[in-house]
């Protein structure tokens, strides 16, 4: 009997899954660079347009694209992902595909800013209504639901201070409500936490952020059961063009090979400057998702095997958080994350500047908050990295 893919280990998946060999017989993915496809005859093309197997236009589909597509699908256990070109296509798409003028949208209020934008300034242009809730808060989600709800979103953990949502209930939630519950899972990483089985409809990546995990490209994903996939995003991903350049598709093939081995070995990582951090005496709050003392440790108990690379540490001031970056000779001052290289940002002055400083405050985002995505540096490197930094500041 053939090997299902499906009974694989992760790591099996995320080095075979959605291999698809040319008659070459390559070893390592092929990169077809190809924009369009030729047919055997009139009938195939024919054929092929009906709806039948084969490629037609990149826009479309593409051979590397679809060996990536169906890997992480593979990962996250979801029945199809289709890739965009970046993160907010994928963001943008999993909610236009959903709603239409005069519906209405439930969101969790912290929220990675461009998707704060589409929510509050692109959706009211097609006549859709936004209501942003405390995500923590189940209350708070019940009582936002409105006849006309038709999509939930939430960031879990969600950026910049790493709160955690219960997804679960949260997903029944927007059931009884009639709606889909859309979960950006960039923090958590396919590795440590799966939505879909949770209860999530949607699932969507940066794949520009852990997937790639070398600051080469851009990417994202969108992730579902193939029924609503098909139903909701098919002909939009088709005629609105976000495709995935074959190009990026090839990068981020290779690079989910190693994204288990990197995404755990960044958390081993992370648990240990978050631990320098905690315990230095200089800092109000730290906050990572690998310890006890996270505000929703018992949420992440439930749901997340991991704690992920992210930590938000407070020190008091805007003066105090701008000397601990300025401080830093290993670290670099960036706003990514999920990259192999660890950097640091000031939120309150980089990713969050647009935010209404009262929206802030709601979030309890204060100006000596620092965001840190730890990579794969020397763990000793990096404690004495941020322990001069920490002193510095
Ligand atoms: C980076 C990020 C995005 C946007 O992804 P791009 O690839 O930059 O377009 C969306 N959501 C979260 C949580 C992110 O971190």
């Amino acid at each position: 009997m053939a090997e299902d893919p499906r009974d694989w280990e992760v790591e099996t998946r995320l080095v075979r899954g959605g291999l698809a060999r040319s008659p070459h017989g390559e070893i390592s993915e092929a990169l077809y660079l190809t924009q369009s496809f030729a047919y055997e005859n009139a009938q195939a093309a024919d054929d092929r347009f009906g709806g039948g197997p084969g490629f037609i236009y990149q826009r479309f589909g593409n051979p590397t694209t679809q060996m990536f597509e169906d890997r992480l699908a593979l990962l996250e256990g979801a029945e199809l992902c289709r890739a965009t070109a970046s993160g907010m296509s994928a963001v943008h798409v999993s909610l236009m595909g959903l709603v239409k003028a005069g519906e209405h949208i439930v969101a969790g209020r912290a929220l990675f800013g461009s998707c704060r934008w589409i929510l509050s300034e692109w959706m009211p242009r097609f006549g859709v209504e936004v209501t942003y809730v405390d995500a923590t808060d189940l209350e708070a989600w019940k009582n936002a639901v409105r006849p006309n709800t038709r999509a939930f979103l939430v960031e879990s953990p969600a950026n910049p201070l790493l709160e955690v949502t219960a997804i679960g209930a949260v997903a029944e939630i927007a059931h009884a409500a009639g709606a889909k519950l859309i979960v950006d899972n960039v923090f958590a990483t396919p590795i440590f936490q799966k939505p879909l089985v949770l209860g999530a409809d949607i699932v969507v990546y940066s794949a520009t952020k852990h997937i790639d995990g070398q600051g080469r490209v851009l990417g994202g994903a969108i992730l579902g059961s193939a029924e609503l996939m098909t139903a909701a995003y098919k002909d939009i991903l088709r005629h609105t063009g976000p495709a995935m350049s074959p190009f990026n598709s090839w990068v981020l093939v290779k690079a989910l090979e190693t994204l288990e081995l990197r995404v755990r070995r960044q958390t081993d990582n992370a648990g240990r400057v978050a631990d320098t951090i905690a315990s230095s005496g200089k800092v109000r709050q730290t906050i990572f998702c690998g310890r006890p003392d996270h505000p929703q440790a018992a949420i992440i108990a439930n749901q997340m095997t991991g704690g992920g690379n992210v930590i938000a540490f407070d020190l008091g001031s805007r003066a105090a958080a701008w000397r601990f970056l300025d401080a830093l000779q290993i670290v670099d001052i960036s706003n990514n994350l999920g990259d192999a290289k660890s950097m640091a940002t000031h939120p309150c002055t980089t990713t969050h500047r647009s935010m209404p400083e009262a929206e802030r405050l709601e979030i309890g985002l204060t100006e000596g908050w620092v965001r840190m995505s730890v990579g794969l540096e020397g763990p000793g490197d990096l404690a004495r990295d941020v322990s001069r930094a920490l002193d510095a500041a």
